[in-house]
């Protein structure tokens, strides 16, 4: 792709991007009066504006039904969680089986370990990138304390090599080669919501599956972001928040996928909940827990409506565009950010890019390591309508998404960033 730095190219790229309208199915917060730029779709997605209709749609079905609307109108309670499933299936490259939407993310990560995660004194190891998210962390260390082993010596965590930032594909699997027999889950985040790595997935899973580990991925910062095949790739098991690149809104629902060798398995253990027990006799209220076949045979409770309402309109709206499609402009618009950025660094280096250049190892966002003034240029930012996202000590972290940003949101932020 050949950019360049001028708005008049911006422009023109935003009249020939065939996802353009998108961006009016959004709200943007408002700064003196015009649109923020809103990088921050990382963090929290913008609000689709059919969540308020669909909102009052079910508080009317409520106030309308009572109990009755778990059985009444277009979206019977009961089933809430079945339309979602088809789209987040596709979202996510798996079979309508293999995933569901319930409870929230690191609830599910507890729970899909509890499936996973059964170490033995001689396979008790989990690997883990080093810097994942804290909530990543805390639930790897709680599982194995709460196993009793010492999580000092069951996690390992692959880390960059000394002078770079993000980890190396031959490193990750080299990892789990040298722990092979100790090793019972490989645990990746799908993309690092520090440096924005997005990790091969495929390798990872069958390199964990080469020395009889299973391999899980939180894809929190992924899902939505880019295209996946969680069942191609024979990953085990994943889920995912719905309010980042998903759009859900604050606490939104999480997806969860378990491969279909492991769904069809009834003996395997997990903790139940009369939502995952067979539907057929679900209120025949009799003793004996027998899942449902599929992710659906992970779920406790009965669907939070009020938060997948918001996730149901998000969905279908991916679910229309298409991932693929996200992606093509993903990659032009992350790149001409890219590109600016670089521009910028031409006469002297004023920042660094932490993200990995290569495009296939990363999605929208980019991290700037902004240096000792990086908070200083971040304050700037703000205050001039800008809403990106600071982590101590030194980085910037921006995501240009491709359903609502536009070549000219990026070539703004660049033209403040130079200032
Ligand atoms: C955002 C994020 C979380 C947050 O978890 P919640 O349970 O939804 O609060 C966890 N893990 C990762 C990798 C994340 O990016």
């Amino acid at each position: 792709m050949e950019y360049n730095d001028s708005l008049d190219f911006a422009k023109r790229m935003d009249a020939e991007d065939p996802l353009r309208a998108y961006r009016d199915r959004f709200y943007f917060p408002q700064h003196n009066g015009k649109d923020v730029l809103y990088f921050c779709g990382n963090s929290l997605g913008l609000q689709p504006k059919g969540v308020q209709e669909i909102l009052i749609e079910e508080l009317e079905h409520w106030r309308q039904h009572a109990v009755e609307g778990h059985f009444r109108g277009d979206r019977p309670w009961m089933y809430y969680h079945k339309f979602l499933r088809p789209q987040s299936a596709r979202l996510v490259g798996a079979k309508e089986d293999e995933v569901v939407v319930m409870n929230t993310l690191t609830t599910n990560l507890h729970l899909l370990m509890v499936s996973f995660y059964r170490p033995t004194p001689q396979r008790y190891k989990i690997i883990m990138e080093a810097g994942a998210f804290p909530s990543d962390q805390y639930a790897m260390e709680t599982q194995v304390k709460w196993h009793g082993f010492d999580p000092a010596e069951a996690i390992v965590e692959v880390a960059p090599r000394a002078g770079e930032e993000t980890l190396r594909s031959e490193d990750i699997i080299e990892t789990i080669k040298k722990h092979g027999e100790q090793t019972a889950v490989v645990m990746f985040g799908g993309v690092n919501y520090y440096t924005g790595q997005f990790f091969d997935l495929a390798a990872i899973s069958k390199a964990a599956h080469d020395v009889g580990a299973y391999a899980g991925f939180d894809l929190a910062h992924a899902a939505g972001n880019l295209p996946l095949k969680l069942h191609d790739w024979e990953v085990d098991f994943a889920c995912w928040c719905s309010y980042k690149y998903l759009n859900s809104g604050p606490g939104g629902p999480s997806g969860i996928f378990v491969h279909e060798r492991h769904g069809n398995n009834p003996d395997l253990p997990r903790f139940g909940g009369w939502w995952g027990h067979d539907e057929e006799r679900r209120f025949l209220m009799e003793k004996g827990f027998h899942p449902m076949k599929g992710a659906a045979g992970w779920q406790l409770s009965n669907a939070q409506i009020l938060a997948m309402a918001p996730h149901l309109v998000s969905l279908n709206m991916f679910d229309e565009v298409g991932m693929d499609a996200l992606r093509e402009k993903s990659l032009k618009l992350t790149g001409y950010m890219e590109f600016l950025l670089r521009k910028m660094n031409e006469k002297e280096q004023r920042f660094r890019i932490l993200t990995p250049t290569d495009p296939a190892q990363r999605g929208c966002q980019l991290s700037i390591a902004a240096g000792e003034d990086g908070k200083r240029l971040f304050e700037h930012l703000t205050a001039n309508g800008v809403i990106a996202d600071w982590r101590e000590p030194e980085v910037i972290r921006v995501a240009p998404v491709p359903l609502y940003n536009s070549f000219e949101d990026v070539w703004q932020f660049a033209n403040l960033l130079r200032q």
